[in-house]
């Protein structure tokens, strides 16, 4: 039996996190993508990564593949037992050719499914504060394809789009935008009617132009005004004043590069993002396991003896919980121990794995942990404190300083990412990033080693520069960068709140 099925589905307008739940779980079981130009290709990750990706505006080496060769090529792939996902910008059915290639699956006897999208005139709508109804206002709304304009036979019954008041939104109406708006006044509607052009709507380069019917055109060629974008022609456009939200966000514009571990980065970068900045990420950092674990496994087998496990970062927790599960052991391994970490994030990261640590230092600096421990009898104590290669070594000296037996085996190793990623070097170079985050000495000494100081330096010329704490921004100076964001308390949320006060 041929499985062979074909799921056109609405990528959304730009936003990469405004697909269906749907939309997802069909390209995650896709064997081939074929995607147009309006689909955001961050989408593609969803789909696993031995599926075939086809960009259908190219293929044959030809921009505009005709439509004929992508029913073709859908029809083929399914025919041969594939899951085809045809991810298309928007909604299928809306402007988006999904119709006739329904139409051709359904000739060829291959089975398909539509998905929905959220379509470029909603998402535009949405993310420039434009209801296209509003009971005080319109009632109706109607989306017109903008080419038509060229014709003089059209098939668009302009006398009632232009009478009666109800919104009208063109897609695909930039160059024939003068011709549009000439037509809706010729047909009556007063020249006075507000416009919104809507360029790549929901996505980090909106851009929003407001005018009249009179002088949107004007407006639009004065400042080069470029496809693809949205035409909103109505009096809810004059709402936008009131209700425009996007542009307000704390960090919007914003280009943040975040050096974090690629492993790491997710949870700052979209903390960053649900703020309106655009993060270009840039790992300076590789976790690893230690080159041996010997010294570690030595200590697990002695865990009953140690009167305190010392965690200093959610990397060492994780890490370490993982070794004690390749080694057949869980947390009651830990049972005669007290546990002490530092900060909120690694004793959250303690407490995933169902044990209350005994201390968690308000002061996260590694002074800050020795202080705490000032304050307890540590003599003859034995401490297990597993650490990265390259942790200062403050904690076991001046504990060991207080009597303590200190042992501080490897958990795991920080090293260099082969190279920086080409997007984060290009916008540096271009000049367009408005700030660059450190979130640990090593994330800017790596930086450093990876670019080069002087050519770092010369990059970052302009750049805000943000450091977690005290002892990165040290080494930030060491390096000759100035720091111009520090948190007072040692967190990401705090560096977060920090880069808002500091755009604001
Ligand atoms: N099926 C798509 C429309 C395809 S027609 C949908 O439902 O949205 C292509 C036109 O859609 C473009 O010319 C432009 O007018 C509009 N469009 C698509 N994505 C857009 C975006 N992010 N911002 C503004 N307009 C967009």
């Amino acid at each position: 039996m041929n499985n062979g099925i074909v799921y056109l589905v609405g990528a959304g307008p730009g936003d990469p996190t405004l697909i269906t739940l749907r939309g997802v779980e069909c390209l995650k079981r896709a064997d081939v993508v074929v995607y147009d130009y309006l689909a955001n290709e961050q989408l593609l990750s969803h789909a696993p990564d031995a599926a075939e990706r086809i960009y259908a505006g190219k293929i044959g080496g030809r921009h505009n593949q005709c439509q004929d060769e992508i029913n073709n090529l859908l029809v083929a792939k399914a025919a041969a037992g594939k899951v085809v996902v045809r991810l298309k910008g928007g909604d299928p059915f809306v402007f988006g050719r999904g119709g006739e290639e329904c139409e051709a699956l359904r000739g060829a006897g291959i089975t398909f499914e539509v998905v929905p999208g959220v379509t470029a005139a909603v998402g535009a709508s949405a993310y420039s504060g434009i209801p296209l109804t509003h009971r005080d206002i319109t009632a109706s709304v109607a989306f017109v394809t903008g080419h038509e304009g060229e014709k003089n036979e059209s098939n668009i019954d302009w006398d009632r789009l232009s009478l009666g008041g109800g919104t009208v939104v063109f897609y695909m109406g930039v160059s024939t935008l003068r011709r549009n708006m000439q037509r809706l006044i010729e047909h009556g509607r007063s020249n006075a009617t507000p416009v919104a052009l809507v360029r790549w709507a929901t996505t980090d380069c909106q851009q929003v132009l407001v005018g009249t019917l009179a002088d949107i055109a004007d407006r639009a060629e004065e400042c080069g005004f470029k496809p693809p974008a949205i035409t909103i022609v109505g009096e809810v456009v004059a709402l936008r004043e009131k209700l425009q939200w996007f542009e307000k966000r704390p960090l919007c514009g914003k280009k943040v590069v975040v050096t974090r571990a690629a492993e790491q980065a997710g949870e700052f970068t979209t903390k960053l993002a649900l703020r309106g900045a655009t993060v270009l990420e840039c790992p300076t950092i590789r976790l690893v396991d230690p080159e041996s674990w010997q010294l570690l496994d030595l200590a697990i087998r002695e865990l009953p003896d140690y009167d305190w496990l010392v965690l200093t970062s959610v990397n060492a927790v994780r890490y370490f919980f993982q070794r004690l599960d390749t080694l057949g052991l869980d947390a009651r391994a830990l049972a005669g121990c007290r546990i002490c970490a530092v900060g909120p994030k690694t004793a959250a990261e303690v407490r995933s794995f169902g044990i209350k640590p005994e201390l968690v230092p308000t002061d996260y600096k590694a002074e800050g942990v020795v202080d705490e421990f000032s304050r307890l009898d540590m003599h003859g104590s034995r401490i297990l404190f597993p650490r990265a290669d390259k942790a200062r070594d403050v904690i076991p000296r001046e504990l060991k300083r207080m009597g303590a037996h200190v042992d501080s085996p490897v958990v795991y190793r920080n090293i260099f990412p082969e190279k920086l990623p080409p997007e984060t070097l290009f916008a540096l170079e271009k000049r367009s990033v408005d700030c660059i985050t450190f979130t640990s000495s090593s994330t800017v000494q790596n930086l450093a080693t990876m670019m080069g100081e002087e050519m770092m330096l010369d990059m970052l010329k302009g750049v805000v520069v943000a450091s977690i704490g005290p002892i990165t921004s040290k080494s930030c100076r060491d390096l000759g960068l100035k720091v111009d964001v520090e948190p007072q308390s040692y967190t990401m949320d705090a560096l977060v709140e920090a880069l808002e006060a500091h755009f604001a």
